[in-house]
């Protein structure tokens, strides 16, 4: 049974379901988290993912709340439906109450993009990703860096490092993205001559002054940046007063992109400033060098190898990593520290192995 909630996890759950199903029965629950079609019904389309079986319509909810009824709606599904081991990604409310329900139904448990850390228990996602990790059986890392969180945590059994599988789909998907230009048209821009922007951590849309700043960064920048809103930004900046930032004649705002269109616009930018983890890897993939305005990133080997620089929400240290680090580096593409596309394979191979 993989439980998926947010615009993330169907992204991973379109790598994991196409090799699942060579070898298991799958089950998709949705938990309903993201219910937007922007952030939702498209990319079950678009990347061709078995519709979910059940829906438990758990969004419009926020925190313990939609933990808690995830929980509950859950639990009866997994009852009935008695699944040999359920699978979890990432970092959202949907991780960490699927982690209880399956520990407390006796499931094998499987986390996929296990052992990330950033360090600081009041990120919300930081909490969905310890509480998976206490709980979990089966861990798949993406990086050596996750690898070792864990053996920190005393955790050394049963973890695999995979690489990243949102990789996967990029590989697959290669050419398919690079002759999706038809983006670049709608919004008139010319290759490597745009910034592409997304902002959506709860740290930056629930802090007016983390937002202020890095829209301040993007008014100030000398090439148009691309920003898809994801619909809690945009309450955000309603809620703040900040719409004339967001209206500047700088910024090319959007609603959220499908991922074919999004790729696209990552591949094709001069710069990425992104708060977002799959962003992130994103750059690393394509070799775009990218700003994080996170306060931290958990995908610590992008920066170490120079793709990405770490500046926070800070509009002098975002325009100084604009003006320092405008070169594109080579493609990391072939010889790759998240992997080379092989990750969903081998996350299924060794779930046959455990669970046979
Ligand atoms: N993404 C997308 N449309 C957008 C913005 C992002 O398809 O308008 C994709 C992005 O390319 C990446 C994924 O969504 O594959 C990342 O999801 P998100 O930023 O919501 O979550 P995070 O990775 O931070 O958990």
């Amino acid at each position: 049974m993989t439980v998926v909630g947010a615009r993330p996890q169907f992204i991973k759950c379109a790598a994991l379901s196409k090799e699942l199903r060579t070898f298991f029965d799958e089950i998709i629950v949705h938990t309903g988290q993201h219910y937007d079609t922007e952030l939702s019904g498209d990319f079950f389309l678009e990347l061709q993912i078995p519709q979910p079986d059940f829906n438990l319509s758990s969004g419009q909810k926020s925190g313990i709340e939609q933990i808690a009824d995830i929980m509950v709606k859950l639990n009866a599904v997994v009852q009935s439906e008695k699944p040999d081991c359920i699978v979890i990604f990432g970092d959202t409310n949907s991780t960490a109450a699927a982690a209880i329900v399956a520990v407390k139904n006796q499931i094998k448990l499987a986390h996929i993009e296990a052992g990330m850390r950033e360090f600081d228990k009041t990120i919300p996602e930081e909490s969905n990703k310890l509480i998976a990790d206490i709980l979990t059986d089966y861990y798949f890392c993406p990086t050596p860096a996750a690898v070792g969180w864990l053996k920190e945590m005393g955790i050394t059994q049963h973890v695999f490092q995979t690489g990243d599988i949102m990789i996967d789909l990029m590989v697959r998907f290669s050419s398919k993205i690079s002759n999706n230009t038809a983006i670049l048209t709608r919004f008139k821009l010319i290759a490597q001559k745009y910034i592409f922007a997304t902002c959506h951590r709860a740290t930056n849309t629930e802090n007016k002054n983390h937002l202020e700043q890095i829209l301040k960064a993007f008014i100030q920048l000398d090439i148009p940046v691309v920003f898809p809103m994801h619909p809690r930004t945009m309450k955000a900046t309603k809620a703040f007063r900040l719409d004339e930032l967001i209206n500047h004649k700088n910024i090319i705002l959007c609603e959220p992109l499908g991922y074919f269109d999004t790729q696209s616009l990552i591949k094709n930018a001069a710069m990425v400033i992104t708060d977002s983890g799959g962003v992130t890897k994103e750059c690393y993939f394509y070799g775009v060098p990218g700003i994080l305005i996170d306060k931290q990133t958990e995908w610590i080997e992008t920066v170490a190898e120079g793709c990405n620089i770490q500046a926070g929400p800070h509009t002098k240290k975002i325009l100084e990593a604009y003006h320092t680090h405008n070169i594109r580096k080579p493609s990391f593409k072939g010889n790759h520290i998240l992997g080379n596309g092989s990750a969903a394979r081998k996350i299924v191979l060794k779930l046959k192995e455990l669970l046979n």
